[in-house]
């Protein structure tokens, strides 16, 4: 008997070959039918055997591309008409945008094979792709996703090209961004004014150039890296001063893996994480020795590293004997990246030596991923290229909400049902061209997304620019949530919780409800709101943000609070190379209580650490000092903790430090090792906090920990605590997809305004 059914398909859809997949398995049942992009997925019309149709319906979801995701399908019963052909009908425009635009995509095997093949009419084409592989979001004006609504608009394929985009058994068909050396973008070098270089190829041009140590600037898939050789002290060098980034360690782009093998530890994990589709870069510990400049990554014993994923990328090795180039995002230090060429010669003038560019326009800017693996679990610590506008799934269905997040490392959220649309990195939102890059990123991802929000959420802090943008904004419903709630119910969101959970939210910075600089809370929360169950005990900032640039201020703090003057007496490193005349200075400062805001910050407690055991006085990015704080422990083993005073204050308990600093002090009086110190302090934590958690329970009844904040990106702390929270009995939640830290913000303030507005 012969039957027709409609299959709606929602999800990643499109782009993705998606409907050459539908076609192969239709005819290979011989079904009749039509296949259809529409604003909101795909369209299916199946008509045939009774037993064909229903076994296309069962292996439909089951044997999808690599690049689809299917979020819903919804089928119904049709009258079966004269239809005996299979067709793929042209897109339909209007209705409601839900398709999901797929993120950028590495360049896939089956196309690199074709870039290395002499005899292919594409043979070291910069711009090969297919509909497995590459640029989407990036390149995406409107939807849905054809190419009319692409930067590649401006491109009229060859009719070589347009057979295979015809072809429904091609792997190029309706890929958009298809492309030729005879019809498709190009590539050019230019100077640092914006001359074009006479050269007969580019790119080989630019390798020869990287080799004799020059920094290149060149456009790549979300925008502009700057590039140079990752084994020229010089270059590196060059490129540091240049920038004017002083420490903050660079990533590198190794020529393949075997090349990342010599100069990291690698894993199974790592490993897949690397080659991957979409190609973040990889934390990983060094090895030692290795080829790589020591300027790269000074005083860390990690390295960010990448593989190639452009075809771009794959030509400038082929060009050159390099095994690594770093990588960074063309701007100077904590601006956006540029993305335009004019842009990029503008902006980048003094930084770059020559820039390969070319004429296929990057419609959105978007940084490269990083992230991280820790006990088999991959951590984001930067979810940008690659990963959005892939939706966070939601355990429940959300209205309308855009949250701006925080300050630094912003990202924006948008909910739609059960998705949450996180924003690509949008960076520290102190300059005019980080503002810019913010209300085109809402703007860009409202209008992709179609999603007219009727909540807006925004930081407590009076002063981020988020904050302000947000308040500026009119006809909307607004919602304050405070920083280390939006952190816990990130968290929460993640892992789909519903109800109460015991949430340790650790970081450096977050306004509090108080006016006072939170950073070292345990909340009793849920999505509604929140109790403040603990919190480190407040000590003076002295100087206010010249305390976070400068952690030796916080050890003065430290000690000043807990030994009161007597400390300038004490005979340890740091008392001894005291400047006392600066020294005096914060002390009256404090006194008086000018210009020192109170803080509870656990990233400022690490701060101080680190100045009083001399590994930093001074930072030059965030986090810094803990970050090397941490990597001290290095091998040490030891099981000593510095004990922390749990003291009774209200329903819940203030954090005091003094006994850890007692214990550290005399560590530091009999000439312990750093390594042995730091560990102890570590490990002062991880059984204060879980002392914390074990009494929150034995108050609340509570059962579940969510563990969320900057500070959680230290795997020490991470691993040992949620191992001592295991062992105690309790579900521990901690972030895999969405950062740690101040980039998974948006996501948190977004449930918790939702579940304010109800
Ligand atoms: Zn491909
Ligand atoms: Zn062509």
């Amino acid at each position: 008997m012969e039957v027709r059914k409609g299959i709606e398909v929602s999800g990643i859809v499109q782009g993705v070959g998606f409907r050459p997949y539908v076609y192969r398995l239709a005819s290979e049942l011989k079904l009749a039918g039509t296949i259809a992009n529409t604003a909101a997925g795909v369209t299916i019309e199946v008509q045939g055997a009774n037993d064909a149709v229903a076994s296309f319906v069962t292996r439909l979801p089951q044997e999808l591309p690599p690049l689809a995701r299917v979020t819903a399908v919804e089928v119904c019963d049709l009258p079966c008409n004269g239809d005996h052909a299979l067709r793929i009908l042209p897109s339909r425009v209007g209705e409601e945008h839900r398709a999901l635009i797929s993120p950028d995509v590495a360049v896939c095997a089956d196309c690199l094979r074709e870039l290395f093949d002499p005899a292919d009419r594409r043979y070291h084409y910069p711009f090969i792709n297919c509909t497995n592989c590459g640029p989407r979001f990036t390149i995406v004006r409107d939807i849905p996703y054809d190419r009319a609504r692409t930067s590649m608009a401006s491109f009229r394929m060859c009719p070589a090209c347009q057979r295979e985009y015809d072809d429904p058994r091609n792997r190029r068909f309706h890929a958009q961004p298809n492309a030729c050396w005879d019809c498709g973008p190009q590539v050019e070098l230019w100077d640092e004014r914006g001359t074009g270089i006479s050269t007969l190829n580019p790119i080989a041009e630019t390798a020869a150039r990287l080799q004799a140590g020059a920094v290149v600037a060149v456009k790549g898939l979300g925008g502009f890296h700057l590039a140079a050789d990752a084994t020229n002290p010089a270059a590196v060098e060059r490129l540091r001063e240049r920038k004017r980034r002083v420490g903050k360690p660079f990533a590198i782009m190794a020529r393949d893996l075997a090349c990342v093998e010599q100069f990291c530890r690698v894993d199974d994990l790592t490993r897949a994480l690397l080659l991957s589709p979409e190609r973040p870069i990889v934390l990983l510990p060094k090895r030692q020795p290795n080829p790589i400049a020591e300027a790269v990554a000074p005083f860390i014993q990690e390295l960010g590293v990448f593989l190639p994923y452009t075809p771009l990328h794959h030509l400038l090795f082929a060009g050159g004997d390099f095994p690594a180039l770093v990588m960074t995002s063309g701007n100077l230090s904590e601006e956006p990246i540029a993305i335009e060429n004019l842009e990029a010669v503008a902006r980048l003038a003094g930084l770059a030596d020559v820039f390969l560019v070319h004429n296929r326009d990057i419609l959105l800017r978007c940084d490269d991923s990083v992230v991280r693996a820790s006990a088999g679990r991959v951590r984001q610590l930067r979810r940008s290229r690659g990963y959005v506008p892939v939706p966070v799934f939601l355990g429940e269905e959300l209205p309308p909400v855009l949250a701006v997040g925080g300050e630094l490392k912003n990202t924006i959220c948008l909910t739609k049902g059960r998705h949450a649309f996180m924003s690509q990195h949008i960076g520290d939102l102190e300059n005019l061209e980080s503002y810019r890059f913010f209300e085109e990123a809402v703007r860009h991802l409202k209008g992709i997304l179609q999603i007219a929000p009727e909540v807006l959420a925004y930081d407590l802090h009076p002063d981020y620019f988020s904050t302000r943008w947000a308040l500026a904004q009119t006809g909307i419903e607004w919602v304050g949530v405070q920083h280390h709630h939006a952190h816990v119910a990130s968290c929460m969101a993640e892992n789909h919780l519903e109800g109460k959970v015991i949430g340790f939210a650790l970081d450096g910075t977050g306004y509090g409800t108080d006016g006072h600089v939170w950073g070292g809370e345990v909340l009793l929360a849920d999505y509604r709101g929140f109790e403040r169950a603990a919190h480190f005990a407040y000590m003076p900032m002295p100087g206010g943000a010249a305390a976070i640039h400068e952690p030796w201020r916080m050890a003065v703090s430290y000690l000043w609070r807990h030994f009161g003057e007597a400390f300038l007496d004490f005979r340890i490193p740091f008392v001894e190379r005291l400047d006392r005349r600066r020294a005096e200075v914060l002390l009256r400062m404090m006194n008086q209580g000018v210009n020192s805001p109170l803080t509870s910050s656990c990233g400022r407690l690490f701060d101080a650490v680190a100045a009083l055991v001399g590994i930093r006085d001074r930072v030059t990015y965030e986090a810094q000092a803990a970050i090397e704080l941490e990597m001290a422990i290095g091998n040490s083993q030891d099981d000593a903790a510095y004990p922390l005073a749990l003291v009774p204050d209200g329903p819940g308990w203030l954090i005091e430090t003094r006994p850890l600093f007692e214990a550290l002090v005399e560590d530091l009086r009999h000439g312990h090792a750093t390594g042995e110190i730091s560990r102890r302090f570590h490990n002062g934590l991880v059984e204060g906090f879980a002392r914390l958690a074990v009494m929150s329970r034995e108050r609340t009844r509570l059962n579940r920990v969510c563990l969320s904040g900057g500070t959680f990106q230290n795997l020490y702390l991470l691993e040992h605590l949620r191992a001592r929270l295991d062992a105690h009995g309790f579900e521990v939640f901690t972030h895999a997809e969405v950062p740690a830290g101040d980039g998974g913000l948006s996501l948190g303030q977004a449930l918790v305004a939702a579940h304010c507005t109800r």
